[in-house]
C-alpha cells in the first residue's frame, strides 16, 4: 500500500502527469511563492496556500523529509507601473502613514493567524525578501557575469533576447517571443531598457523612495523575480523539486525565475513545477485589484452581503478540498451550506468509528476501500475523489453502527488509522473545539428566534424588536430572510 504506488504529479511545465522521483532518494524540495504583505490576504489567495498545504502534509504522510519554503514578499512586488518604481509596500506605507516594516508585520501577523485558522502547518523556512538582499545582490553579479543582464543609470536589466537566443524565453507558458514584443509598447522612447521585455533585477531608487539599500549600483531595491530564485536556491539548491504558485504567476514570474536561474547556473532550477487555480466569486477570480474579493474574517462572521451565515474555517478548508486543486471553483454561499451538511456528516461517523462495534468480517473489502485513498492522492492529489472515497467508508461506517454490517476488531483498528490520517494529517480538518457548544448553541439560537416569530405573528412589535437588539447587543446579527430569520 501507499508508497510503493507511484506519485503521479501534473508538471505544468511538461503539460503531463509525470511520476515523482524526488532528487535525492526520499527527500523533497518545495518552495511555494507567499504572500505580498501589503494588505490581507483575501479567500483566493487562501485557496492557493491551503492547497499547497494539503500537498505537503501527503508527501510528509509518505514518508519523506520535505523542507517547505513559503516566502514573504515584503519589497518589491511591483504593480504594473514598475519602470515608475511603485512597490506595493512603499505605496502602502505612504497610504497608512506606517513605516513599511509597519506594514509588513501587520499584514503578516494576519496571515500567519488566518492560515493557523485554516489548520495550514507552518513552512520549515519562511523567508523573507529583505532579509535575504545579500544573496540577490550575488545572484545579480552572477546573472551579469555570464552575460545576460546588463546595468544603466543605477538599475540592472536582464536581458530577454539575448536569453531566449541561448535558451528558450516562453518554456513554462508557451508564449512566443515574437507574440511577445508585438504586445509591448515602448513608453514615449523612454524607456532605458534595451528591449521593452526586459526585466529588472535591480532598480535604481529615487531619493524620495523610502525602502531602498546600497549595492554595486548604487542606492535601490531589488527586482520581485528575482527574491524566489535567490530564496529557493539559498535553502533548496540550484536544482530543487517542486515548485509551487497560484496559476497567474506562471508569466512573467515563474517564466522569469526560470530564466534567471538558467542564466546563473546554466542549470534549470525545478523539476516539477505546479499550479493552482483560481477560486472565483460571481464567476471571475477574486482579486484585490478588481475588488472582487471576500476576506476570511467576513466569511467567518458572516459580516458580508454575499453570506447568509458564518462559516467554521473547516467548512471552507472541507468546501476547498472537494476540489481538485487544478480546477477552477466558484465561491458561493450555496456552495459552503452544502460543504457544511458533508463536512458535519463526516466528522460525526469519524467520531463513531470510537465506538463501533466488533464481529465477524466485514462484508465490503476495507483493504480496497483504503487503497482507493491512495489511488487517488497518488493521482495528482486528486482530494475530490479522496473525499468521495471517504463518503463511502462513512456509508460503511453507519452501517456497522446500526448492527447491519460488521467489522472485525483488526479490521477497525487499520479502518481506524488510515482515516485519521487521511482526514486529520492530509486533508487537515480538525473538529472545531467549540463545535459540541456550537450544536447546543444552534438548539438554543432556534428557540429565541421560534420566540421572535411567534411574537412578530402577534403583531407584538415591541418584543420581537427587543429580542432582536438584544441578540444584537450580544453580538448576535438577525437576518429575516424567505425561509424564515437566520443569525451569525
Ligand atoms: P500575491 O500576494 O498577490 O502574490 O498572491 C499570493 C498567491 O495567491 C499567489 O500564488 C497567487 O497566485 C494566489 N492567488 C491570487 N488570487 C487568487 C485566486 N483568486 N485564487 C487562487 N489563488 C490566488
Ligand atoms: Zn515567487
Amino acid at each position: 500500500m501507499d508508497k510503493q504506488n507511484k506519485l503521479m504529479i501534473y508538471s505544468s511545465l511538461s503539460g503531463k502527469k509525470e511520476e515523482f522521483i524526488p532528487l535525492n532518494k526520499n527527500f523533497v524540495g518545495l518552495y511555494v511563492c507567499g504572500p505580498t504583505v501589503y494588505s490581507n490576504v483575501h479567500l483566493g489567495n487562501c485557496r492557493t496556500f491551503i492547497s499547497f498545504d494539503m500537498i505537503y502534509r501527503y508527501l510528509v504522510h509518505q514518508g519523506y523529509k520535505v523542507r517547505y519554503l513559503r516566502n514573504i514578499t515584503d519589497v518589491g512586488h511591483i504593480t504594473a507601473e514598475f519602470d515608475e518604481g511603485v512597490d506595493r509596500i512603499g505605496e502602502q506605507a505612504k497610504l497608512e502613514m506606517l513605516e513599511p516594516m509597519e506594514i509588513v508585520q501587520k499584514y503578516t501577523v494576519y496571515f500567519r493567524e488566518i492560515m493557523g485558522l485554516f489548520n495550514a502547518l507552518p513552512p520549515s523556512i519562511e523567508p523573507t525578501a529583505t532579509g535575504h538582499l545579500i544573496e540577490q545582490i550575488a545572484f545579480i553579479e552572477k546573472i551579469i557575469e555570464n552575460g545576460y543582464a546588463y546595468e544603466i543609470n543605477g538599475s540592472v536589466y536582464f536581458d530577454v533576447l539575448k536569453y531566449n537566443n541561448d535558451h528558450n524565453y516562453g518554456i513554462l507558458s508557451g508564449r512566443k517571443i515574437d507574440e511577445l514584443i508585438s504586445g509591448t509598447r515602448d513608453l514615449d522612447g523612454q524607456d532605458e531598457k534595451r528591449n521593452p521585455l526586459d526585466f529588472a533585477l535591480w532598480k535604481n531608487a529615487a531619493p524620495e523612495h523610502i525602502m531602498k539599500w546600497p549595492s554595486p549600483w548604487g542606492m535601490g531595491f531589488p527586482g520581485w523575480h528575482l527574491e524566489c530564485s535567490a530564496m529557493s536556491t539559498k535553502y533548496l539548491g540550484d536544482e530543487f523539486d517542486i515548485h509551487g504558485g497560484g496559476m497567474d504567476l506562471k508569466f512573467p514570474h515563474h517564466e522569469c525565475e526560470i530564466a534567471q536561474g538558467c542564466s546563473a547556473t546554466g542549470k534549470s532550477p525545478v523539476k516539477y513545477w505546479m499550479h493552482t487555480n483560481m477560486l472565483t466569486l460571481n464567476g471571475k477570480k477574486m482579486s484585490k485589484s478588481t475588488g472582487n474579493f471576500l476576506n476570511p474574517d467576513e466569511l467567518f462572521s458572516g459580516k458580508s452581503e454575499l453570506l447568509t451565515k458564518a462559516f467554521d474555517p473547516m467548512v471552507v478548508r472541507f468546501f476547498m478540498m472537494q476540489a481538485h486543486y487544478s480546477s477552477m471553483l466558484d465561491f458561493t454561499s450555496d456552495a459552503l451550506m452544502a460543504s457544511e451538511k458533508g463536512f458535519h456528516k463526516l466528522m460525526e461517523a469519524v467520531a463513531r468509528l470510537e465506538n463501533l462495534p466488533t464481529g465477524n468480517s466485514s462484508g465490503f473489502d476495507v483493504q480496497a476501500l483504503v487503497q482507493s485513498f491512495y489511488d487517488a492522492m497518488n493521482d495528482d492529489f486528486n482530494t475530490p475523489i479522496l473525499v468521495s472515497h471517504l463518503f463511502e467508508a462513512v456509508r460503511c461506517i453507519n452501517l456497522i453502527s446500526d448492527g447491519k454490517e460488521t467489522i472485525s476488531a483488526a479490521d477497525l483498528e487499520f479502518l481506524k488509522k488510515e482515516i485519521h490520517g487521511f482526514v486529520f494529517d492530509v486533508l487537515g480538518l480538525k473538529n472545531s473545539k467549540t463545535e459540541g457548544n456550537n450544536d447546543k448553541l444552534d438548539k438554543v439560537m432556534e428557540l429565541v428566534l421560534e420566540m421572535r416569530q411567534q411574537a412578530r405573528t402577534d403583531k407584538n412589535w415591541p418584543l420581537s424588536d427587543l429580542i432582536r437588539d438584544r441578540l444584537q447587543d450580544a453580538g448576535f446579527t438577525v437576518k429575516d430572510g424567505k425561509e424564515g430569520a437566520s443569525w451569525s
